[in-house]
């Protein structure tokens, strides 16, 4: 384990965001927040409130709060933004995998036509070039 994926709710970011109330909305176990760095309009980031390193580590109950509120989530986007028609949902778990944050997150990232030249592929871009074919 390295030193980022060691860090404790004293210095995690996403904790500090639950005990600040910065959540947009809530779903038992699970909290939706604003991404700082958004890839598209509305990008939200759905946490556990209990930290917890990544998505493997949530528990089963955590994870059907994730999935309830995500769904919520983007009923509502949706209902707001007529322009959104399209969604991408991704965790990243590890370093490796590009994950930053050792708090679990699900990304939930609206898409709108034409809000990339050529969207194919989608979360298969997470390698670069790979993700036409
Ligand atoms: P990941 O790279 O999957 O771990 O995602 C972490 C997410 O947290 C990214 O989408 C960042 O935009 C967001 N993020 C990281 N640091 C900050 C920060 N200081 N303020 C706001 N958002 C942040
Ligand atoms: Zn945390």
């Amino acid at each position: 384990m390295n030193e980022l994926e060691s860090k404790t709710e004293t210095d995690c970011l996403f904790c500090r965001w639950i005990r600040e109330g910065r959540h947009v909305q809530t779903y038992g176990s699970a909290a939706a927040f604003k991404d700082g760095y958004p890839v598209t309009d509305g990008h939200l980031l759905v946490v556990p409130l209990r930290h917890a390193q990544n998505w493997f580590a949530m528990t089963d109950s955590e994870l059907r709060d994730a999935d309830a509120l995500i769904r919520r989530l983007a009923e509502k986007i949706r209902k707001a933004d007529p322009s959104v028609s399209g969604f991408n949902i991704g965790t990243n778990i590890g370093e490796s995998a590009g994950q930053t944050v050792f708090h679990a997150h699900i990304h939930l990232i609206p898409r709108r036509d034409g809000d990339a030249d050529n969207p194919r592929g989608g979360i298969r871009g997470v390698i670069d070039g790979k993700r036409c074919y």
